[in-house]
């Protein structure tokens, strides 16, 4: 029995996101966006760059 629970969860995949994307500039307030990158969220208004380090293991 061929059993495959993981891989197959997610709908409308764009590739690996570890960071929510659309996540709200803190500096520029929910009406702004950070822009999602491989390792970190970039605002393109402000400058405003947060990293999300995924890799802790
Ligand atoms: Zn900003």
């Amino acid at each position: 029995m061929a059993k495959e629970s993981k891989g197959k969860a997610k709908k409308a995949s764009k590739g690996p996101q570890p960071y929510k994307a659309g996540r709200p500039c803190p500096k520029c307030g929910p009406g702004t966006n950070l822009g999602a990158h491989s390792n970190r969220l970039a605002c393109g208004k402000c400058g405003y760059t947060e990293m999300t380090s995924t890799e802790k293991k």
